[in-house]
């Protein structure tokens, strides 16, 4: 994004951004009475919605629009409007803004496309539109964008096919979009289902109000209490990341889609690190970090916000999920995928299975519970005994609810409400039949609740209820504090930048604090079995060049070296290899101790995100990490409990714990250094461009670790 020449703030706005979401009055620049024309569906839409305010059609060929008298020009309105939307011709949009400006209109909804996204040219133009706006201190939405449905003040301000829909009451759910389309096809699908929202933004190419200015005002509007958004790309990161942590003190979740998770690690790198925690990765550690939810798709998302909007919240992460079924076989099926979506069936209390007993053969006191099992039929007695003995259970968290297809389903659904409220539970009712379920999902809609067409669908949503309890459980936690030892003196004669030797790298770590070899460089053989019975054998010995990447792909490791005539012969060697790689860029060769008693190599890494700063990076694989993509990331520093629950979210954490009869490793040690990382990465910020230590070597518990290979790069 280019910048503007009249900076935002120099002149202040006309009207406040919660007037331009909810105006008082309103012109439509193109109105008309043909709703096969944008501004002919704008005042359509506006008229059907009830809107309450002032209404004008703007028109230069007509008298009178849908009844309401029309003006020929935003000049000739007799005192000026909050919000104009203007879905022109690109050609005539920059007159149009010159003439909204004068008119003393607040801010404009710019509909009209084809401005940046569509090459230099439109760039130029939505530049010259800002200008023109700020230079009178009227604000822009879009251009580009789909405008704003804002149901609490009946303010449906967009041209949306979305808004064919009727009854839109409002509700808690605010949404910021960068697509326009998007955002009406999540609200239209949403609302079928009985989901209501607060006020929705589309906010378009972002050329005056962006993303950032919406998000403040929905953290601090009263009518909003759960925030999706759609995100291509942020204008502000550090700012938003801000806001992630303002909304989570607000008590308000923050569920987000991010478009560009494929393009992540794409580029040719050379580092794991840059290769493996990308953009996208950043922006992912940063949400958790913050507390935010971060899906994969927009259909969970908004039903997922819905789902925090209507029901009650979970009380806490990590608690089990029950299940109460109408059939075994989708059951099964469901209970069957809980592991894969980070969830678990609960454990059933004594208390519980007293209370099941009441109803249940002794055969079948456990999850799931299969209504068809009930001794006296689906009873609905049955139902409410079971269920509020699920939601006093300090073991479930939460209650899943599949029906298949039977007389009592609409009925029976109808119980569901008024328990999870009683009960102050989610629980998820999953109506998986065709159109003979719909009486079901009118009663869902009639008690104002939630439902599911699919498993699935509950699942991606149970999920996301656990990512924003676990978000609001990270609240309290303290932030990072520096170990002894760690820093922040760098040391001297490093060079500025480009490429450190492995020994110049170590030098780095270990004035963090971390393990690392003794080693010595030496520039012959003699010299080299002197550094070897210093340091004591067995030794490794390894060619030194900055030219290279990766040494034993080269052949320049030699590993277990036990004596003298060893080493010399691993000298010749190792320095007949580096002249084929690097000609003539040999530094040398490094003895170093060799590490004995390894349970497991880890790869650490950190690197400086140009949008949200330093990050670290932890992962299992050895050679195999970039394929496996077994990796944890996160903003740096890191406390040690995030560093150990970095670990343990690592897909091969069982190995770090010790199977197949290998001992467990020493994690406290791998935490410790990957605490010491974050801070050396955090102290030397944007000058840290990547740096890998890979492996690092943990020994069996109790042991230590030690860094034995490490890479990195310094900008000035
Ligand atoms: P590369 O540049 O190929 O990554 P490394 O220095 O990491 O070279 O060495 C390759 C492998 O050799 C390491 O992954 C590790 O398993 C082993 N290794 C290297 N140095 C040592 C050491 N000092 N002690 C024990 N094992 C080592
Ligand atoms: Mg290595």
């Amino acid at each position: 994004m280019t910048s503007v020449s009249v900076p935002e703030g120099s002149v202040p706005d006309r009207i406040p951004l919660a007037r331009i979401v909810g105006p008082r009055s309103v012109a439509v620049v193109g109105a008309s009475e043909d709703v096969g024309k944008f501004g002919g569906r704008v005042i359509h839409y506006l008229i059907k919605h009830g809107f309450p305010g002032r209404l004008v059609p703007i028109n230069p060929n007509r008298p009178a629009i849908r009844g309401l008298p029309a003006f020929p020009s935003l000049a000739a309105l007799p005192e000026p409007v909050d919000v104009a939307i203007l879905a022109v011709p690109v050609a005539h949009l920059e007159a149009q803004i010159t003439e909204a400006a004068a008119a003393g209109v607040g801010a404009c909804i710019v509909i009209t496309a084809k401005l940046a996204e569509s090459g230099p040219e439109g760039a130029a133009l939505q530049e010259r539109v800002v200008r023109i706006a700020r230079g009178a201190g009227m604000r822009l939405v879009g251009p580009n964008c789909l405008g704003i449905f804002n149901p609490v003040d009946r303010a449906m301000l967009s041209s949306s096919l979305a808004l064919e829909g009727e009854g839109f009451a409002p509700g808690g759910i605010g949404v910021i979009s960068q697509s326009g389309a998007l955002m009406g096809t999540l609200v239209s699908l949403a609302h079928d289902h009985g989901a209501r929202f607060s006020r929705c933004i589309s906010v378009g190419n972002q050329a005056d109000l962006e993303l950032c200015d919406f998000l403040d005002y929905l953290i601090a509007d009263e009518a909003t209490r759960v925030i999706a958004l759609y995100i291509e790309g942020l204008r502000s990161p550090e700012r938003f990341r801000a806001q992630l942590r303002q909304a989570r003190a607000a008590g308000k979740p923050v569920l987000i889609v991010k478009a560009g998770r494929s393009e992540a690690g794409v580029q040719a790198a050379r580092s794991h690190t840059a290769s493996l925690a990308g953009s996208y990765e950043a922006f992912a550690a940063v949400c958790r970090e913050a507390g935010a939810v971060l899906l994969d798709d927009w259909v969970p998302m908004v039903l997922a916000a819905d789902a925090l909007d209507r029901l009650p919240r979970l009380k806490a992460p990590g608690r089990g999920v029950a299940v109460l079924a109408s059939s075994g076989g989708s059951t099964a099926i469901l209970v069957d995928q809980l592991p894969d979506a980070g969830l678990r069936l609960a454990t059933l209390s004594e208390a519980t299975k007293a209370v099941l007993a009441e109803w249940l053969p002794p055969t079948h006191l456990h999850l799931p519970v299969d209504t068809g099992n009930f001794r006296e039929g689906t009873s609905a007695a049955g139902i409410n005994a079971v269920v509020r003995a699920f939601a006093a259970d300090p073991d479930i968290g939460s209650i899943v609810v599949p029906m298949t297809t039977s007389p009592r389903m609409a009925a029976n659904a109808a119980l569901m409400p008024p328990l999870a409220r009683e009960g102050d539970i989610p629980l998820l009712y999953v109506m998986g039949a065709g159109a003979v379920g719909d009486e079901a999902r009118a009663a869902m809609r009639a008690a104002d609740f939630p439902y599911y067409d699919r498993a699935s669908d509950a699942l991606a949503v149970l999920r996301a209820l656990e990512a924003e309890a676990e978000g609001r459980a990270r609240a309290g936690v303290p932030p990072p504090e520096r170990p002894a030892g760690a820093g922040p003196a760098i040391p001297e004669g490093l060079p500025d930048e480009g490429m450190l030797t492995e020994a110049e790298a170590k030098r780095l770590l270990a004035a963090y604090g971390i393990p690392t070899t003794r080693e010595r460089l030496a520039t012959d053989a003699e010299a080299a079995v002197r550094a070897a019975e210093a340091i004591g054998y067995p030794v490794v010995l390894k060619g030194v060049s900055r030219a290279v990447v990766h040494k034993s792909d080269l052949g320049l490791v030699r590993l277990g070296l036990a004596d003298a005539a060893a080493v010399r012969a691993a000298f010749a060697e190792v320095a007949a290899a580096l002249d084929r790689a690097a000609p003539g860029g040999m530094e040398g060769c490094l003895v170093q101790e060799m590490a004995q008693g390894g349970a497991a190599e880890l790869i650490l890494g950190a690197r400086h995100d140009p949008d949200f700063g330093p990050m670290v990076l932890v992962g299992l694989g050895g050679v195999l990490v970039e394929l496996l993509r077994d990796v944890q990331i996160a903003p740096a520093p890191v406390s040690l409990a995030d560093a150990e629950a970095m670990l343990r979210r690592l897909r091969l954490w069982p190995v770090l714990t010790g199977v197949r009869g290998r001992p467990p490793a020493d994690v406290a040690a791998a935490a410790e250094a990957l605490v010491r990382l974050s801070w050396l990465a955090a102290d030397l910020g944007p000058r840290l461009a990547e740096l890998d230590v890979n492996p690092l070597i943990l020994r069996g518990a109790g042991q230590g670790s030690i860094a034995v290979d490490a890479r990195a790069v310094l900008r000035r």
